[in-house]
């Protein structure tokens, strides 16, 4: 396959090729934030002001992790600001209001429990519970178009290594990796018996060999007549795309259809990391370019071959999302085929989720759900990668401006 024709570096000579455009805007702060009230606004400028600065985020951090160990009445407080920015709510009933904003705007919902650390088998088996309640409420809800959950939420992370590894496993180990395959499994048949879909989300890479055997596995038994099972591939990693079309062949020969979550990954420093304490070559990308073009390869690659895939580019980054719809409508696809979705983080790049669903193509939202407490390291990721005033949270404050300026100009 020629990449080399999608020149990420021009994408708007191929926006426009044949003149066939997707006609979608990400600067349109009205229908970006259509769902906000002023109060909601304000509170959320404030919020990615003070996570925007790298020393009041740490700060912050330390200082709430301690306060939750000591029991501190701060609950109430993390729950009425970062919670409420980027959290669905404490249980999946809490969620609702959520779940049902979102469908207003005809935008899914994936609901993540975002629960993590629990290694006992019991624990395990809990996880397993609440990652069902989300698929059935997907099967009479048609605005949960996929479940997600993660192979470690549900295994233990040592026996996921070593069977990575190919190492050998002892009896115990043995069985208690049998109970993870049969936790997946059970989930994977739950969302097929509901109708839906789901997301196995892609972790570290001395982990991820093993999620990607149960991940096939999964998918060459319920992928026969369309893609129910989505494995996710990172494309931070120089390796990647090629697994891709590797996974996509192994599909084409065995029968079954490949569903595939695309995302840059999340573990960038620690695998650099590990790799250059242990001394192995780094997994990942010599640069973001590389991620890049390895990401809208992926993309393109999937759209010309969406008669045997389905995929969800799991992204903010504006100019994947702008590529995907005009792909999709340059092949003449419609742009709600349900083969081909976008989807965005609950509380973050608000202007493309709902732009892209007012133009009409599919967009879900992760809302990750669970105790204020259990949540914290997934809200404490939020804060850190949210960071840099620069990049995300710099877009994300010019736009919340810009819509406040708008709004108070339409009123005088
Ligand atoms: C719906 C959804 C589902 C997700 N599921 C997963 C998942 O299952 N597993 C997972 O790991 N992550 C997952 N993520 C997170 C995702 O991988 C990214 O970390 C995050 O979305 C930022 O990337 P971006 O494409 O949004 O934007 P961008 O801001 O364009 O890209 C940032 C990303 O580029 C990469 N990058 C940055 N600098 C460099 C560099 N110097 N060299 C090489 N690469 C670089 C990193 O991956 C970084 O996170 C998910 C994200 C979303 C929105």
């Amino acid at each position: 396959m020629d990449f080399e024709k999608y020149d990420i570096t021009a994408p708007d000579a191929d926006l426009k090729k044949d003149g066939k455009t997707a006609e979608v805007s990400f600067e349109d702060t009205e229908i970006a934030f259509s769902s906000k009230s002023d109060a909601d606004l304000r509170r959320a400028y404030l919020l990615f002001k003070v996570i925007g600065n790298g020393t009041m985020t740490a700060l912050g951090k330390y200082a709430t992790q301690f306060a939750l160990w000591l029991r501190l009445p701060i609950k109430g407080m993390v729950k009425a600001t970062i919670f409420k920015q980027f959290v669905g709510g404490e249980t999946i009933p809490a969620c609702a209001p959520t779940i049902a904003m979102l469908d207003k705007y005809n935008i899914g919902t994936i609901l993540d429990y975002s629960v993590e650390g629990r290694v006992d088998e019991k624990e395990l088996d809990a996880n397993m519970e609440k990652i069902l309640e989300t698929a059935e409420l997907s099967a009479s809800n048609a605005s949960i178009p996929y479940c997600v959950f993660k192979v470690s939420g549900l295994a233990k992370n040592k026996i996921l290594e070593k069977v990575s590894r190919d190492a050998k496993l002892t009896e115990k180990e043995a069985r208690m990796h049998r109970n993870a395959v049969n936790r997946v499994d059970t989930i994977c048949r739950k969302t097929f018996e509901a109708g839906t879909a789901v997301f196995i989300d892609a972790e570290e890479s001395w982990i991820q060999p093993a999620i990607d055997r149960i991940a096939e596995e999964m998918m060459r038994k319920y992928n026969r007549k369309r893609a129910i099972v989505h494995n996710t591939v990172q494309m931070y990693r120089h390796d990647r795309l090629a697994h891709l079309l590797e996974q996509h062949q192994k599909a084409k020969d065995g029968g079954y259809y490949y569903g595939v979550k695309i995302v840059r990954g999340a573990y960038m420093e620690k695998e650099r990391e590990r790799a250059r304490e242990k001394g192995y070559p780094d997994p990942i990308q010599p640069d973001k370019e590389s991620t890049d073009r390895d990401f809208n390869a992926a993309v393109v690659y999937c759209i010309e071959n969406l008669d045997r895939i389905e995929f969800c580019a799991g992204t903010h980054n504006e100019e994947s999302c702008m590529l995907l719809a005009a792909e999709l409508v340059r092949h003449g696809y419609a742009r709600n085929d349900r083969r081909a979705y976008s989807a965005q983080l609950l509380g973050m790049s608000d202007h493309i989720s709902f732009n892209l669903s007012a133009a009409g193509f599919n967009v879900a939202k992760y809302v990750p759900f669970g105790p204020v407490r259990e949540v914290m390291p997934y809200l404490i990721r939020r804060a850190e990668e949210n960071t840099s005033v620069s990049g995300q949270t710099g877009r994300e404050l010019g736009l919340i401006v810009r819509e406040i300026k708008r709004r108070r100009k339409v009123r005088t």
